[in-house]
């Protein structure tokens, strides 16, 4: 009998399938559009709790997005909590939307999107804060430079491209690309040759077409100048697979660009000092580079050579600063996902444990920031100084290591010492193979079977002259044995036999002068 206080299939089935529909407004296509009705076992499906997520679990706080991002990205607090409250009031807006709580139409007056800006120089953690913005809530991601763009798009990418690419982030759920986040860095490349030195003219004109896209615009999902894709279209109507959604709608899509901005502190130092009178007072918080981009205006930025329209639609600005050293060896000491793990598990997938020392992180993060690439310097550097060790260690015998400070210091040193250890640990390992091998044959055959020293160190260098595993090599030498063993037990019963040196060049040779040599009656 049915609790009548619970709802039946159907009606749960009902009101799924209503709410589905108003939280993404049938936008969907058929591969992953509006639950079936039909049957009870279609509600619910993977698919449909895709859909779900991540809009309508959308429920962080800022705090909990720069809780989450400072597990991975060391300093940049600020960009953090300005990147976390744009997030939240982001997806809480896209979600009250998707809900129909709130007016949706173009020109809406009662939002301003949060695109934002993020002035810094290279490596300093920009793109890896907005990529585990994106992996923690769920969405897409794509990056791109914007130097690529063309204002035509002929000669370089289409910037609708970039929306085309969510898509294919999203499996194809153009749902789930509509409230993707698009990253362009080097946005400081397409800025207009009357500002600042001599840009590229075209940038005005990628500027705007990049504008259009900030607010809000329908990109098409094929794009018009690609043959191929037309085709496509073309070929799938014909076959009825005609897609109810053929656009991408740009309204709910996060975008965060980038870039270093050089020269930026030198306009904006010059406001400063046009619009101070008696500006000495400020000279020296105002001499600091980070002071002086804090105090970076619109007004600064469109003397750069930005159009103020498209300036306009960045209203979330914020600065990454430099990476020092100290911020480097975080990065490796304490970072979630710290490059160091990263040759740890590369050492690990050869049997090598590989041990850091603090002192040796710190030497790295020296030698890292002369390279002036940020947290980028670290792998240049890391690679620099563990690449040899990556190509000698495996198949060495070493089983550890450990990277100190004087390692850093001469690491070619390092791994000849290494080395020297590893092949005598490698006989050693070796040679317990052999012996091993023989006390099993032994057991397994019923006979007594053993090596004097000399013939071990004939068998261990055999084997690495002929670059065969101590097991593969002994099987195949002594694989026979068995028989001529048993012979010979046959005529000394309880003989034990002891391999000599000349067993090792030709061990059948060796063993039928044995046998001989046992029925002999003198
Ligand atoms: P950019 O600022 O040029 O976008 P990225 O964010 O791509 O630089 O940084 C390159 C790599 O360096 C990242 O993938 C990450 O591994 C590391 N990294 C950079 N900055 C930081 C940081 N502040 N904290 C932790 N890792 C960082």
């Amino acid at each position: 009998m049915s609790d009548p206080k619970l709802p039946s299939p159907d009606e749960i089935q009902k009101r799924l399938a209503e709410m589905l529909r108003s939280a993404f407004q049938d936008k969907s296509t058929p591969d992953t559009a509006t639950p079936q009705t039909s049957g009870h076992d279609d509600y619910l499906t993977p698919k449909t709790q895709k859909e779900i997520s991540p809009l309508s679990q959308f429920h962080y706080t800022p705090r909990q997005i720069k809780a989450h991002l400072d597990r991975f990205v060391i300093r940049q607090d600020e960009a953090k909590k300005i990147l976390s409250i744009a997030v939240c009031d982001h997806y809480h807006h896209a979600r009250a939307v998707a809900n129909n709580q709130m007016p949706c139409s173009k020109g809406s007056q009662e939002y301003t999107k949060q695109n934002v800006l993020l002035i810094g120089p290279t490596g300093v953690g920009k793109t890896y804060l907005v990529k585990h913005i994106a992996d923690l809530i769920g969405v897409p991601f794509v990056k791109a430079d914007a130097t690529k763009f063309s204002e035509t798009g002929y000669v370089g990418g289409d910037v609708d491209d970039l929306v085309r690419e969510l898509v294919d982030r999203a499996g194809g759920d153009i749902s789930l690309a509509e409230i993707g986040i698009i990253f362009l860095d080097e946005i400081d490349k397409i800025a207009g040759s009357q500002g600042h030195s001599g840009r590229d003219v075209s940038g005005r004109g990628v500027q705007t077409t990049l504008l259009k896209l900030m607010e809000e615009t329908e990109v098409p999902l094929k794009n018009p100048a690609d043959m191929q894709a037309q085709i496509q279209a073309v070929m799938e109507m014909q076959r009825g697979r005609h897609l109810h959604k053929e656009t991408i709608n740009t309204r709910h899509i996060l975008f965060i660009v980038s870039g270093a901005f050089e020269g930026l502190n030198r306009i904006v130092r010059r406001r400063c000092q046009k619009s101070h009178i008696g500006f000495g007072a400020n000279a020296v918080s105002i001499d600091l580079e980070a002071s002086l981009l804090h105090a970076t205006t619109t007004r600064d930025l469109v003397e750069y050579g930005f159009e103020p329209e498209f300036i306009g639609r960045l209203p979330v600005r914020s600065i990454c600063h430099p990476l020092e050293v100290d911020d480097l060896f975080s990065i490796m000491k304490h970072s979630e996902g710290s490059i160091i793990r990263q040759y740890e598990r590369a050492f690990h997938a050869y049997g090598i444990a590989v041990h850091f020392e603090d002192a040796a992180l710190r030497e790295i993060a020296c030698l890292a920031i002369q390279e002036k690439t940020g947290a980028r310097g670290l792998l240049t550097t890391l690679e620099k100084l563990l690449r040899d060790f990556k190509y000698e260690l495996p198949d060495s015998g070493i089983e550890s290591f450990t990277v100190n400070a004087s390692f850093v210091k001469d690491s070619s040193f390092y791994l000849t010492q290494l080395l020297q250890t590893g092949s005598a640990q490698k006989e050693l390992t070796m040679k317990a193979v052999a012996t091993e091998f023989l006390r099993h044959f032994s057991e397994q055959h019923g006979v007594q079977l053993e090596i004097s020293e000399l013939a071990l160190i004939k068998l261990v260098q055999r084997a690495l002259t002929e670059g065969i595993s101590m097991l593969d090599l002994c099987e195949k030498l002594f694989k026979d044995y068995q028989f001529g063993l048993h012979l010979i037990q046959k005529g000394k019963p309880g003989a034990k036999l002891i391999l000599q040196e000349t067993a090792i060049d030709d061990p059948e040779g060796y063993l039928s002068e044995l046998v001989v040599q046992s029925y002999r009656t003198d």
